[in-house]
């Protein structure tokens, strides 16, 4: 299969280079040419068929000409080795929970499979593959725990000295093997620069193999898909329609379930549920899509003014921006919005965290507006992950789950390193 860049439908390249290139040359991102539909008969069986097993399905209608079925089984093992739990919260309403993965959120599922799959198409090459990560926090764990360990691949992650939180800097500078973590004596940005020049620096690209892991790669975005396929086959069939609410920053986890249904499985309505970041819920409902600077929440993952999936969403639908809107629906909440349904939920014997709280606010909004459905909202993160907002909405200590837990006691090593490309190229170039 090939997959051809939003920006161009002409330009067309093999799995292989869509991956390792991440970004196509025009800047748009890539799609695959063909959408596989599913047999229906097929669907009606995954009920009875494990999270892995409903994997190995989707991965083959859609890798089977790049892949032997063996890579498959290898790369889909790799990635479902934690469940996606749906929990009833109330009546007709589920928690889809994603964080029961390595770093407890969603990101887990599409980085290991993103880093099996780099592993896979580089196996071939010479080369080792180098993928160069700037994080502000969450981006850097869940890449560097998904490729731990993987054959071929060498992570190289930048980070702001001091501006990472003790317990995320800890996910990422505790590991070792093949993970290194470059503590770059400036913010964000200055990380993210170094990275683009990089990837610019023309010298440096003929000696290494470089690549980066971010959220608009196809190898983490297309796996996103299978928990939607999964959590449709566990409901309860009691002839309603089917609702799904995505709480979105960059919007990819939203298009990865709107690619499920374009293969095929029947969900009737997305609700796209953001903070006050509310670029697509504003142009869903009318408006001109106009980024905008992005503001401070408390669901700071979704922080996000100018979400990059956003031109997939329009290719999924053909470019038909009225079944787009006809298809997802577009809620925003504020920060004290968000603080009353953690409370609220909690009055129900279930734990939000801040990005799940304002997936439920949507959901339960779109049900009293369409009554019949039963939803499911996506838990995207374990609450311990945001433990300072969710212990003020509750006033209530909340318990660090082991695996986070774990992290702390690691010892934190890393590589000291100035802002200057000179310093950082010179890294690169020696490191071995
Ligand atoms: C990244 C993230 C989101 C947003 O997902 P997108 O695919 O960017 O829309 C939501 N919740 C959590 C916890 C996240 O880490």
């Amino acid at each position: 299969m090939k997959y051809f860049s939003t920006n161009n439908p002409n330009h067309k390249v093999s799995l292989a280079e869509a991956v390792i290139k991440g970004l196509a040359p025009d800047n748009g991102l890539y799609m695959p040419e063909r959408i596989p539909v599913l047999p229906q008969d097929l669907m009606m069986e995954f009920s009875e068929m494990s999270f892995q097993e409903i994997g190995y399905a989707i991965i083959s209608a859609l890798f089977s000409e790049d892949l032997s079925a063996s890579q498959i089984r290898e790369l889909v093992d790799h990635t479902l080795t934690f469940d996606a739990p749906l929990v009833q919260v109330e009546e007709d309403v589920y928690s889809l929970e994603l964080f029961h993965g390595p770093t407890l959120a969603f990101k887990d599922f599409g980085a290991r499979f993103c880093s099996k799959l780099m592993s896979m198409l580089v196996e071939k090459s010479s080369k080792t593959l180098r993928v160069l990560v700037a994080t502000s926090g969450d981006t850097g764990s869940a890449v560097a725990n998904g490729f731990l360990g993987v054959d071929g691949v060498e992570v190289i992650i930048l980070f702001p000295k001091g501006k990472v939180s003790p317990l995320q800097e800890k996910q990422f500078t505790t590991l070792g093997q093949n993970i290194t973590a470059l503590e770059v004596d400036g913010v964000f940005d200055d990380c993210q620069t170094l990275v683009k020049q990089a990837f610019l620096d023309g010298d440096l690209n003929e000696k290494l193999l470089l690549t980066s892991a971010n959220s608009i790669n196809i190898a983490r975005w297309i796996p996103q898909c299978l928990y939607y396929f999964y959590a449709f086959s566990r409901l309860p069939k009691i002839g309603k329609k089917v609702v799904f609410a995505v709480p979105s920053g960059n919007f990819g986890n939203l298009g990865a379930g709107i690619l499920a249904e374009r293969m095929g499985l029947p969900i009737d309505h997305f609700v796209a549920a953001t903070n006050v970041n509310k670029v697509v819920p504003d142009y869903l409902n009318g408006a001109a899509f106009q980024a905008q600077p992005s503001i401070p929440t408390v669901s700071n993952s979704m922080d996000v003014g100018n979400p990059s999936n956003f031109p997939r969403l329009i290719t999924l639908f053909g470019g038909d921006e009225n079944l787009f809107k006809e298809k997802v629906k577009g809620y925003f909440y504020n920060d004290g919005d968000t603080v009353k349904a953690i409370q609220l939920v909690q009055s129900k014997g279930y734990t939000l965290d801040p990005h799940g709280a304002v997936g439920y606010l949507g959901l339960k909004d779109f049900m009293v507006e369409n009554p019949g459905y039963v939803g499911v909202f996506l838990e995207t993160a374990h609450p311990g992950k945001f433990r300072d907002v969710v212990e003020e909405a509750l006033g209530e200590k909340l318990e660090l789950p082991e695996r986070l837990a774990a992290f702390l006691e690691g010892e934190k090593k890393v590589i000291p390193m100035g802002k200057s490309f000179a310093e950082f190229k010179g890294f690169l170039e020696g490191f071995v």
